[in-house]
């Protein structure tokens, strides 16, 4: 028995001092893990932390964004709300500037009250082509802005074939009065002074002008019924010219052939209500000053 390595108690002990080393062993690996487990929480808590505020200053980004965002958009529909403003002054002004660049005389009614000033003279005369003249040898002057208006007016007669021409355009106050027609118009027993002045001081203005064609020429008698005239009455409107005395009407004496200037926005009005310049009142004919060279 002696001769046995180890006891039995031996083994006992060696099985004693196992256990108790591996408790230790165990407790020690507990021990860490517990700690490890401890440092992540740690961690954890400090990272969430960290999360946390890093989602805050996210969202304070976000607001401060939106709020300029807003703010840019106030400024935008501001500035937008100026930019009308100055477009309506700018118009309002432009309009002003239009209505003060334009003689207001040429849409004014002549009257037994109301006539132009024996001084008046037109802004600027153009001399009317040679070609569109009755007479080529006595030069005719026209408003220098409804020129263009004439021009038209005339092209479009020779391409509908009639037969138009100009005998009197500008008088001057001087010509009048010295009585230099290029023909006469033969006026009833009723003709004064205050008549032949309304008559004349649309020509004064140098927008208004007599037509003939070569068959009546300077006698001006029948002008009414030919076709010159007819083609006048459907046409002359649309290049802003209207009929200042009409057949029939209070005013003056029928001229067929006698056509004032007026601008085509007011001639076409006239042609499509079937009016004369002077059924109008003054204060009506006045809108139309802004746009009389449209
Ligand atoms: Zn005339």
């Amino acid at each position: 028995m002696k001769n046995k390595i180890l006891s039995k108690a031996d083994l006992l002990v060696l099985g004693f001092i196992f256990v108790v080393v591996f408790a230790g062993f165990l407790s020690y690996q507990y021990y860490h893990l517990e700690q490890y487990s401890l440092n992540l929480e740690k961690e954890l808590l400090q990272i969430k932390g960290n999360l946390e505020a890093k989602s805050m200053e996210l969202q304070n980004t976000i607001l401060d964004r939106d709020t300029l965002a807003q703010k840019l958009e106030e400024e935008k529909s501001r500035m937008d709300e100026l930019a009308v403003q100055v477009a309506d002054i700018t118009s309002a002004v432009g309009l002003i500037e239009k209505i003060q660049a334009t003689d207001e005389e040429l849409l004014q009614k002549y009257s037994r009250v109301y006539f132009l000033n024996e001084n008046y003279v037109p802004e600027s005369l153009t001399q009317i082509d040679q070609a569109y003249l009755y007479n080529p040898d006595k030069g005719q002057y026209l408003y220098t802005k409804v020129m263009q208006f004439l021009q038209i007016l005339l092209q479009a007669a020779a391409a509908d074939g009639v037969d138009l021409k100009i005998i009197s355009a500008y008088r001057s106050f001087g010509e009048q009065a010295s009585l230099k027609y290029s023909y006469k118009v033969t006026y009833g027993s009723g003709a004064n002074k205050f008549s032949a002045d309304q008559g004349y001081s649309e020509h004064q203005l140098g927008t208004t002008v007599d037509f003939t064609n070569s068959e009546i020429g300077s006698t001006m008698a029948g002008f009414d019924k030919t076709n010159t005239y007819e083609w006048l009455r459907q046409n002359a409107f649309k290049y802003g010219f209207a009929l200042s005395y009409p057949k029939g009407n209070t005013y003056y004496y029928f001229e067929p052939w006698h056509w004032r200037f007026v601008g085509t926005r007011l001639a076409e009005r006239l042609h499509s209500e079937g009016k004369y310049f002077y059924d109008l009142d003054q204060r009506d004919i006045n809108t139309y000053i802004v746009s009389l060279f449209d």
